[in-house]
């Protein structure tokens, strides 16, 4: 089976102070074992450290973003070998946020995926349409586009987890129906089926992210192809460890 993976996302959020809460929120949490769920938060880079190091065992955290490839003249970039010096474990490339706004396309994306995977680091890989893409029926053609540019870069996917965070849905309060992200995770894994391997297709989770809260992670949670969450503005409060739960 696929095991559970709940990301929070903290985005470009945060003081120390408000950090240092957040943490104990989670840290307080009555939450499921990790067999049963796999837990990663995702400060930006300044308070990695700090939340690293004041954690609760069992919990990872993630970068949100990381250079392309070898560090070196790329003035205010991070590299992917920092984050392994550092053993932060994870790392979110591709989010919509960095797409859209910082202009990444699919391949450098697909770029940054292969050489994060290449240095060790584990990989939350987004992909999703734009409200426009979905209403003109190009979701399943603009997702498989975004993921063929991973997959024609790497041959393991073990270290993949797959985000798919319709566009629309992000910070809108607008979540996808339970329906809507099953029919999109069920696409995704059938173009893997028919793209990289059986065993890939069956192993790869993919998450769902997009306006997730603890009011509607559990209906969500029970389609058969979502296999966790990628969560923003819920991660930041105490309902997350609601959404935490909704894998049991
Ligand atoms: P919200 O949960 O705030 O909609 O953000 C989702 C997201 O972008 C997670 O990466």
């Amino acid at each position: 089976g696929r095991k559970f993976f709940v990301g929070g996302n903290w985005k470009c959020n945060g003081t120390t102070e408000e950090v240092k809460k957040i943490v104990s929120v989670l840290n307080e949490g009555q939450v499921p074992s990790s067999d049963v769920v796999e837990v990663v938060v995702s400060p930006p880079f300044v308070f990695l450290g700090l939340v690293k190091s004041s954690l609760r065992p069992g919990f990872h955290v993630a970068a949100q973003n990381c250079w392309v490839k070898k560090g070196g003249a790329f003035t205010g970039e991070i590299s992917a070998e920092m984050l392994v010096n550092l053993e932060i474990p994870w790392v979110i490339l591709g989010h919509s946020e960095r797409r859209l706004i910082l202009n990444e396309l699919n391949e450098f994306v697909g770029d940054k995926v292969a050489y994060a995977l290449s240095q060790g680091l584990k990989v939350i890989a987004c992909v999703g349409e734009t409200l426009e893409q979905r209403e003109a029926g190009s979701t399943m053609e603009v997702v498989a586009a975004q993921t063929k540019a991973i997959a024609d870069r790497v041959s393991s996917w073990s270290n993949i987890v797959l985000a798919y965070e319709p566009v629309w849905a992000i910070g809108t309060g607008k979540v996808a129906t339970p329906a809507q992200a099953q029919e999109v995770h069920f696409e995704l894994r059938k173009w893997l089926l028919a793209n990289t391997s059986p065993e890939i297709a069956a192993a790869t989770r993919i998450i769902y992210g997009g306006s997730v809260n603890g009011a509607n992670c559990k209906e969500l949670a029970a389609q058969p192809d979502v296999d966790g969450f990628l969560v923003g503005g819920a991660s930041l409060k105490p309902e997350f460890i609601d959404i935490i739960k909704s894998a049991e």
